[in-house]
Protein backbone atom coordinates (compact mmCIF):
# COMPACT_ATOMS: atom_id res chain seq x y z
CA UNK A 1 0.00 0.00 0.00
CA UNK A 2 2.70 2.30 0.63
CA UNK A 3 4.63 1.44 -2.86
CA UNK A 4 1.32 2.18 -4.19
CA UNK A 5 0.88 5.81 -2.32
CA UNK A 6 3.95 7.29 -3.19
CA UNK A 7 3.70 8.09 -6.66
CA UNK A 8 0.42 9.74 -5.14
CA UNK A 9 2.59 12.14 -3.28
CA UNK A 10 1.32 10.61 -0.11
CA UNK A 11 3.36 9.42 3.44
CA UNK A 12 3.14 7.13 5.44
CA UNK A 13 3.39 6.25 9.16
CA UNK A 14 3.02 2.61 10.02
CA UNK A 15 2.40 0.89 13.36
CA UNK A 16 3.50 -2.63 13.69
CA UNK A 17 4.24 -5.04 16.34
CA UNK A 18 7.04 -5.98 14.35
CA UNK A 19 10.65 -4.10 14.23
CA UNK A 20 11.40 -5.17 11.31
CA UNK A 21 8.08 -4.88 9.17
CA UNK A 22 9.02 -4.37 5.67
CA UNK A 23 6.62 -1.28 5.29
CA UNK A 24 9.69 0.66 7.20
CA UNK A 25 10.93 0.62 3.60
CA UNK A 26 8.82 3.37 2.62
CA UNK A 27 8.08 5.16 5.47
CA UNK A 28 8.48 6.00 9.13
CA UNK A 29 7.66 2.90 11.58
CA UNK A 30 6.30 2.99 15.29
CA UNK A 31 6.39 -0.22 16.33
CA UNK A 32 3.86 -1.31 19.04
CA UNK A 33 1.18 -3.76 19.82
CA UNK A 34 -1.47 -3.27 18.53
CA UNK A 35 -3.88 -2.55 21.79
CA UNK A 36 -0.85 0.21 23.11
CA UNK A 37 -3.15 3.41 23.68
CA UNK A 38 -0.14 5.69 23.60
CA UNK A 39 1.21 4.59 20.40
CA UNK A 40 -2.23 4.91 18.81
CA UNK A 41 -1.95 8.71 20.06
CA UNK A 42 1.51 8.88 19.06
CA UNK A 43 0.32 7.80 15.78
CA UNK A 44 -2.81 9.75 15.30
CA UNK A 45 -0.59 12.59 15.84
CA UNK A 46 1.51 12.33 13.09
CA UNK A 47 -0.87 11.17 10.25
CA UNK A 48 -4.29 12.64 8.38
CA UNK A 49 -6.24 10.01 7.74
CA UNK A 50 -5.80 6.41 9.70
CA UNK A 51 -6.46 2.89 7.63
CA UNK A 52 -5.52 -0.85 8.11
CA UNK A 53 -4.51 -3.79 6.09
CA UNK A 54 -5.24 -6.57 9.04
CA UNK A 55 -8.53 -7.53 10.55
CA UNK A 56 -7.57 -8.72 13.73
CA UNK A 57 -6.84 -4.73 14.68
CA UNK A 58 -8.73 -4.52 17.76
CA UNK A 59 -12.05 -2.85 17.05
CA UNK A 60 -11.52 -0.72 20.26
CA UNK A 61 -8.04 0.59 19.56
CA UNK A 62 -9.78 1.72 16.14
CA UNK A 63 -12.42 3.29 17.65
CA UNK A 64 -9.72 5.29 20.20
CA UNK A 65 -7.76 6.32 16.92
CA UNK A 66 -10.87 7.49 15.22
CA UNK A 67 -11.50 9.93 18.57
CA UNK A 68 -8.50 11.79 17.04
CA UNK A 69 -8.39 11.33 13.48
CA UNK A 70 -10.58 9.64 10.47
CA UNK A 71 -10.41 6.11 10.22
CA UNK A 72 -11.35 4.31 7.13
CA UNK A 73 -12.59 1.89 6.93
CA UNK A 74 -15.09 2.46 9.84
CA UNK A 75 -14.41 0.60 13.26
CA UNK A 76 -17.94 -0.53 12.87
CA UNK A 77 -17.19 -2.40 10.29
CA UNK A 78 -13.66 -3.77 11.11
CA UNK A 79 -15.52 -4.95 14.40
CA UNK A 80 -18.32 -6.48 12.15
CA UNK A 81 -16.21 -8.88 10.56
CA UNK A 82 -13.95 -9.83 13.47
CA UNK A 83 -16.57 -12.52 15.01
CA UNK A 84 -17.75 -15.09 12.37
CA UNK A 85 -20.60 -15.18 14.49
CA UNK A 86 -21.75 -11.31 14.07
CA UNK A 87 -20.29 -11.44 10.48
CA UNK A 88 -22.92 -14.13 9.18
CA UNK A 89 -25.77 -13.10 11.71
CA UNK A 90 -25.42 -9.61 9.84
CA UNK A 91 -24.88 -11.68 6.24
CA UNK A 92 -28.27 -13.47 6.72
CA UNK A 93 -30.01 -9.93 8.01
CA UNK A 94 -29.61 -8.55 5.22
CA UNK A 95 -30.67 -11.24 3.15
CA UNK A 96 -26.98 -12.67 1.96
CA UNK A 97 -26.75 -16.75 1.21
CA UNK A 98 -24.22 -18.17 3.84
CA UNK A 99 -22.95 -21.87 4.61
CA UNK A 100 -25.51 -23.17 7.30
CA UNK A 101 -23.84 -21.98 10.78
CA UNK A 102 -24.46 -23.02 14.74
CA UNK A 103 -23.41 -20.45 17.57
CA UNK A 104 -21.07 -23.38 19.87
CA UNK A 105 -20.47 -22.43 23.63
CA UNK A 106 -20.14 -25.62 24.70
CA UNK A 107 -20.15 -29.32 24.03
CA UNK A 108 -23.85 -29.38 24.39
CA UNK A 109 -24.08 -26.98 22.09
CA UNK A 110 -21.00 -28.58 19.66
CA UNK A 111 -23.09 -31.77 19.82
CA UNK A 112 -26.96 -30.27 19.31
CA UNK A 113 -25.06 -28.76 15.77
CA UNK A 114 -23.57 -32.16 14.69
CA UNK A 115 -26.97 -33.67 15.00
CA UNK A 116 -28.29 -30.69 12.74
CA UNK A 117 -25.52 -31.30 9.74
CA UNK A 118 -24.31 -34.22 8.16
CA UNK A 119 -20.66 -35.07 8.11
CA UNK A 120 -18.58 -33.72 7.15
CA UNK A 121 -18.56 -30.55 9.72
CA UNK A 122 -16.26 -26.93 10.12
CA UNK A 123 -15.84 -26.35 13.97
CA UNK A 124 -14.04 -22.73 14.21
CA UNK A 125 -13.09 -20.28 16.36
CA UNK A 126 -15.05 -16.78 16.06
CA UNK A 127 -11.86 -14.58 16.77
CA UNK A 128 -8.46 -14.57 15.31
CA UNK A 129 -9.07 -16.99 12.68
CA UNK A 130 -7.27 -16.79 9.34
CA UNK A 131 -5.53 -18.87 6.95
CA UNK A 132 -7.35 -22.01 7.97
CA UNK A 133 -5.93 -21.50 11.59
CA UNK A 134 -8.32 -22.06 14.33
CA UNK A 135 -10.09 -24.98 12.20
CA UNK A 136 -11.17 -28.20 11.99
CA UNK A 137 -12.91 -30.22 9.82
CA UNK A 138 -15.09 -33.26 11.05
CA UNK A 139 -15.52 -36.36 9.43
CA UNK A 140 -16.67 -38.81 12.33
CA UNK A 141 -16.42 -39.18 16.07
CA UNK A 142 -12.70 -38.89 16.31
CA UNK A 143 -12.13 -36.02 14.54
CA UNK A 144 -15.06 -34.41 17.08
CA UNK A 145 -13.23 -35.66 20.38
CA UNK A 146 -9.64 -34.02 18.59
CA UNK A 147 -11.83 -30.77 17.28
CA UNK A 148 -13.27 -30.63 20.81
CA UNK A 149 -9.83 -30.78 22.46
CA UNK A 150 -8.23 -28.15 20.07
CA UNK A 151 -10.91 -25.78 20.65
CA UNK A 152 -13.09 -26.25 22.97
CA UNK A 153 -12.05 -23.65 25.52
CA UNK A 154 -12.87 -20.72 22.69
CA UNK A 155 -16.50 -19.09 21.30
CA UNK A 156 -17.05 -21.32 18.40
CA UNK A 157 -19.36 -21.29 15.16
CA UNK A 158 -20.27 -25.06 13.55
CA UNK A 159 -20.66 -24.86 9.73
CA UNK A 160 -21.48 -27.40 7.52
CA UNK A 161 -18.67 -28.26 4.83
CA UNK A 162 -19.91 -26.71 1.45
CA UNK A 163 -19.40 -29.43 -1.52
CA UNK A 164 -17.79 -26.02 -3.71
CA UNK A 165 -17.45 -26.58 -6.94
CA UNK A 166 -15.08 -23.78 -6.72
CA UNK A 167 -13.61 -20.94 -4.73
CA UNK A 168 -13.76 -17.09 -5.62
CA UNK A 169 -13.80 -13.53 -4.28
CA UNK A 170 -14.71 -10.21 -5.02
CA UNK A 171 -12.76 -7.24 -4.45
CA UNK A 172 -14.28 -3.66 -4.93
CA UNK A 173 -14.09 0.02 -3.45
CA UNK A 174 -16.34 2.73 -2.35
CA UNK A 175 -15.56 6.13 -2.23
CA UNK A 176 -15.77 9.05 0.60
CA UNK A 177 -18.79 10.09 -2.47
CA UNK A 178 -20.09 6.49 -2.21
CA UNK A 179 -18.49 5.60 -5.90
CA UNK A 180 -18.28 2.23 -6.44
CA UNK A 181 -15.82 0.00 -8.56
CA UNK A 182 -15.05 -3.35 -8.52
CA UNK A 183 -12.67 -5.54 -9.82
CA UNK A 184 -13.30 -9.19 -11.49
CA UNK A 185 -14.49 -12.00 -9.96
CA UNK A 186 -11.17 -13.90 -8.73
CA UNK A 187 -10.88 -17.54 -8.10
CA UNK A 188 -8.61 -19.17 -5.70
CA UNK A 189 -7.46 -22.35 -5.11
CA UNK A 190 -6.42 -22.91 -1.42
CA UNK A 191 -3.48 -25.57 -0.02
CA UNK A 192 -4.47 -26.61 3.94
CA UNK A 193 -6.56 -23.46 4.63
CA UNK A 194 -4.02 -20.84 3.10
CA UNK A 195 -4.71 -19.34 -0.86
CA UNK A 196 -1.79 -21.05 -2.79
CA UNK A 197 -2.96 -19.43 -6.41
CA UNK A 198 -5.47 -17.03 -7.72
CA UNK A 199 -6.71 -16.44 -11.48
CA UNK A 200 -8.41 -13.31 -12.27
CA UNK A 201 -11.15 -13.21 -14.07
CA UNK A 202 -12.83 -16.40 -16.14
CA UNK A 203 -16.27 -16.20 -14.52
CA UNK A 204 -19.85 -15.16 -16.55
CA UNK A 205 -21.39 -12.34 -16.46
CA UNK A 206 -23.86 -13.08 -14.20
CA UNK A 207 -22.03 -14.75 -11.43
CA UNK A 208 -20.33 -11.83 -11.59
CA UNK A 209 -23.38 -8.94 -11.36
CA UNK A 210 -24.62 -11.51 -8.81
CA UNK A 211 -21.06 -11.16 -6.52
CA UNK A 212 -21.65 -7.12 -7.11
CA UNK A 213 -24.80 -7.15 -5.93
CA UNK A 214 -24.11 -8.95 -2.75
CA UNK A 215 -21.25 -6.43 -2.34
CA UNK A 216 -23.10 -3.12 -2.81
CA UNK A 217 -25.80 -4.30 0.17
CA UNK A 218 -22.73 -4.35 2.64
CA UNK A 219 -21.05 -1.47 0.98
CA UNK A 220 -24.13 0.55 1.69
CA UNK A 221 -25.27 -1.28 4.84
CA UNK A 222 -21.50 0.07 6.74
CA UNK A 223 -21.68 3.59 4.57
CA UNK A 224 -18.28 1.65 3.78
CA UNK A 225 -14.92 3.59 2.42
CA UNK A 226 -12.04 1.74 1.35
CA UNK A 227 -11.59 -1.50 -0.48
CA UNK A 228 -13.84 -4.70 0.64
CA UNK A 229 -13.43 -8.23 0.01
CA UNK A 230 -16.03 -11.03 -0.09
CA UNK A 231 -14.75 -14.40 -0.12
CA UNK A 232 -17.38 -16.93 -1.37
CA UNK A 233 -18.23 -20.60 -2.44
CA UNK A 234 -19.50 -21.68 -5.39
CA UNK A 235 -22.29 -24.40 -5.31
CA UNK A 236 -24.41 -25.39 -7.57
CA UNK A 237 -23.76 -21.96 -9.37
CA UNK A 238 -25.02 -19.90 -6.77
CA UNK A 239 -22.76 -17.88 -4.63
CA UNK A 240 -22.15 -18.46 -0.51
CA UNK A 241 -20.52 -16.14 1.78
CA UNK A 242 -17.35 -17.33 3.50
CA UNK A 243 -15.80 -14.34 4.61
CA UNK A 244 -15.61 -10.71 4.70
CA UNK A 245 -12.69 -8.95 4.92
CA UNK A 246 -13.06 -5.03 5.74
CA UNK A 247 -9.44 -4.37 3.70
CA UNK A 248 -6.68 -5.39 0.65
CA UNK A 249 -6.88 -8.62 0.04
CA UNK A 250 -3.99 -11.43 -1.32
CA UNK A 251 -6.34 -12.69 -3.97
CA UNK A 252 -6.45 -8.87 -5.22
CA UNK A 253 -2.28 -8.88 -5.28
CA UNK A 254 -2.91 -9.81 -9.16
CA UNK A 255 -4.22 -6.17 -9.66
CA UNK A 256 -0.93 -4.66 -8.99
CA UNK A 257 0.40 -5.67 -12.53
CA UNK A 258 -2.82 -6.67 -14.06
CA UNK A 259 -5.30 -4.36 -13.67
CA UNK A 260 -5.51 -0.64 -14.32
CA UNK A 261 -5.99 0.47 -11.00
CA UNK A 262 -4.54 -1.67 -8.20
CA UNK A 263 -6.37 -2.49 -5.09
CA UNK A 264 -3.83 -0.52 -3.04
CA UNK A 265 -4.16 2.53 -4.93
CA UNK A 266 -7.88 2.90 -5.46
CA UNK A 267 -8.41 2.08 -1.59
CA UNK A 268 -5.78 5.04 -0.92
CA UNK A 269 -8.23 6.94 -3.62
CA UNK A 270 -10.84 5.98 -1.90
CA UNK A 271 -9.91 6.83 1.73
CA UNK A 272 -8.15 10.20 0.49
CA UNK A 273 -11.64 11.28 -1.05
CA UNK A 274 -9.83 11.60 -4.56
CA UNK A 275 -11.78 9.83 -7.76
CA UNK A 276 -11.43 6.34 -7.75
CA UNK A 277 -9.15 4.59 -10.93
CA UNK A 278 -10.78 2.62 -13.54
CA UNK A 279 -10.47 -1.22 -12.52
CA UNK A 280 -10.92 -3.26 -15.87
CA UNK A 281 -8.60 -6.11 -16.05
CA UNK A 282 -5.32 -5.08 -18.58
CA UNK A 283 -4.21 -8.77 -19.61
CA UNK A 284 -4.85 -12.28 -18.05
CA UNK A 285 -3.28 -12.60 -14.45
CA UNK A 286 -2.48 -15.32 -12.15
CA UNK A 287 -0.96 -15.21 -8.90
CA UNK A 288 1.55 -17.55 -6.96
CA UNK A 289 2.02 -16.89 -3.13
CA UNK A 290 4.83 -18.17 -2.06
CA UNK A 291 4.08 -20.03 1.50
CA UNK A 292 6.83 -20.46 4.12
CA UNK A 293 10.30 -20.30 1.15
CA UNK A 294 10.73 -18.39 -1.99
CA UNK A 295 11.30 -20.53 -4.91
CA UNK A 296 14.47 -19.58 -7.25
CA UNK A 297 13.09 -15.59 -8.43
CA UNK A 298 15.88 -15.88 -11.46
CA UNK A 299 14.39 -19.27 -12.73
CA UNK A 300 11.27 -17.49 -12.19
CA UNK A 301 11.63 -14.44 -13.72
CA UNK A 302 13.14 -16.33 -16.79
CA UNK A 303 9.70 -17.01 -17.47
CA UNK A 304 7.99 -13.93 -19.76
CA UNK A 305 5.28 -12.24 -17.59
CA UNK A 306 6.83 -12.70 -14.11
CA UNK A 307 6.51 -10.09 -11.65
CA UNK A 308 8.39 -10.91 -8.32
CA UNK A 309 6.96 -9.72 -5.33
CA UNK A 310 9.08 -10.17 -2.18
CA UNK A 311 7.99 -9.12 1.48
CA UNK A 312 11.19 -9.30 2.75
CA UNK A 313 9.60 -11.29 5.77
CA UNK A 314 11.40 -13.84 7.58
CA UNK A 315 10.52 -17.41 6.41
CA UNK A 316 8.85 -19.48 8.47
CA UNK A 317 6.47 -22.48 7.59
CA UNK A 318 3.11 -21.37 6.71
CA UNK A 319 3.68 -17.61 6.48
CA UNK A 320 3.22 -15.77 3.20
CA UNK A 321 6.83 -14.21 2.26
CA UNK A 322 5.81 -12.88 -1.32
CA UNK A 323 3.99 -13.50 -4.13
CA UNK A 324 4.78 -13.30 -8.24
CA UNK A 325 2.02 -12.53 -10.72
CA UNK A 326 2.46 -14.20 -14.06
CA UNK A 327 0.64 -11.92 -16.74
CA UNK A 328 -0.13 -12.62 -20.64
CA UNK A 329 -1.65 -11.45 -23.57
CA UNK A 330 -3.97 -14.73 -24.33
CA UNK A 331 -5.46 -16.96 -21.93
CA UNK A 332 -3.52 -19.56 -23.85
CA UNK A 333 -0.17 -17.73 -23.21
CA UNK A 334 -1.02 -17.52 -20.00
CA UNK A 335 -1.56 -21.53 -19.33
CA UNK A 336 2.03 -21.79 -21.34
CA UNK A 337 3.29 -19.65 -19.19
CA UNK A 338 1.82 -20.82 -16.09
CA UNK A 339 2.81 -24.20 -16.46
CA UNK A 340 6.55 -23.25 -16.71
CA UNK A 341 5.96 -21.05 -14.11
CA UNK A 342 4.63 -24.00 -11.45
CA UNK A 343 7.41 -25.71 -12.94
CA UNK A 344 10.26 -23.80 -11.75
CA UNK A 345 8.17 -22.94 -8.41
CA UNK A 346 8.29 -26.83 -7.71
CA UNK A 347 6.47 -28.35 -4.54
CA UNK A 348 2.41 -28.24 -5.12
CA UNK A 349 1.93 -25.82 -7.87
CA UNK A 350 2.30 -28.29 -11.02
CA UNK A 351 -0.76 -30.01 -9.51
CA UNK A 352 -2.53 -26.98 -8.56
CA UNK A 353 -2.85 -26.06 -12.02
CA UNK A 354 -4.30 -29.49 -13.65
CA UNK A 355 -7.34 -28.04 -11.99
CA UNK A 356 -7.05 -24.83 -13.80
CA UNK A 357 -5.65 -25.50 -16.81
P1 LIG B 1 -11.53 -19.38 6.24
O1 LIG B 1 -10.41 -19.09 7.20
O2 LIG B 1 -12.87 -19.48 6.88
O3 LIG B 1 -11.53 -18.48 5.04
O4 LIG B 1 -11.23 -20.85 5.66
C1 LIG B 1 -10.07 -21.12 4.92
C2 LIG B 1 -10.41 -22.14 3.84
O5 LIG B 1 -10.92 -23.36 4.45
C3 LIG B 1 -11.50 -21.70 2.87
O6 LIG B 1 -11.02 -20.87 1.86
C4 LIG B 1 -11.98 -23.06 2.37
O7 LIG B 1 -11.09 -23.59 1.41
C5 LIG B 1 -11.94 -23.91 3.62
N1 LIG B 1 -13.26 -23.82 4.32
C6 LIG B 1 -13.57 -22.97 5.33
N2 LIG B 1 -14.87 -23.14 5.71
C7 LIG B 1 -15.38 -24.10 4.93
C8 LIG B 1 -16.67 -24.72 4.83
N3 LIG B 1 -17.69 -24.39 5.64
N4 LIG B 1 -16.84 -25.66 3.87
C9 LIG B 1 -15.81 -26.03 3.05
N5 LIG B 1 -14.58 -25.50 3.11
C10 LIG B 1 -14.35 -24.55 4.03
Amino acid sequence: MGLAGIPLGLEFTFLDPSPDACAGAVGTLVQADFSDSEAFSRLAGSVDIATFDFENVPESSARALQELKPVYPSPQALGACQDRLHEKNLLSSLEISVPAYYPVSSRTDFLTGLDKFTYPAVLKTRRLGYDGKGQAIIRDQEDLERAWQKLGDFDLILETFVPFEQECSLIGARGIDGETRFWSLTRNLHVDGILALSLAGGFDDALQAAAEKIMRRLLEHFDYVGVLTLEFFVLDGQLLVNEIAPRVHNSGHWTIDGAQTSQFENHLRAITGVPLGNTTKKCEALMFNWIGELPERDRLLGIPGVHWHDYGKEARPGRKIGHATLTADTPSELAVNARLAAEAAEGKFPVLLNSIF
